[in-house]
């Protein structure tokens, strides 16, 4: 739980660094895809508040910044594993993003 505490702060401190280039890498959504039995909307609602509330505010100071997933998702038939990646679908290999201006 402390860690939870701490690491908005190191956040903090990695966004007010110079480097040209800061990359944060949330695992959350490829977690929740792994582990739901969910349909796609209900889940989608879900990721998203977990967003809006959890990760949003910490961007909330930087003028510009791309989100961008390291791959997609496909969707099988089998509840237990419902969406899976690593195959070679275009589901699989497209890489969703979205570039936040501000
Ligand atoms: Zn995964």
């Amino acid at each position: 739980m402390g860690g939870e505490r701490r690491w908005p702060e190191a956040i903090k401190q990695l966004l007010k660094g110079d480097a040209d280039i800061k990359l944060l890498h949330f695992n959350f959504i490829d977690s929740k895809m792994h582990a739901t039995t969910l349909d796609l909307y209900p889940l989608y609602v879900i990721i998203k508040e977990e967003f809006t509330t959890g990760i949003l505010p910490l961007l909330r100071d930087i003028r510009s910044f791309i989100i961008v997933s390291d791959h997609g998702f496909a969707r099988s038939k089998n509840i237990k594993e419902r969406y899976s990646h690593g195959g070679d679908s275009s589901w699989e290999r497209v890489l969703p993003f979205v570039q936040v201006t501000g």
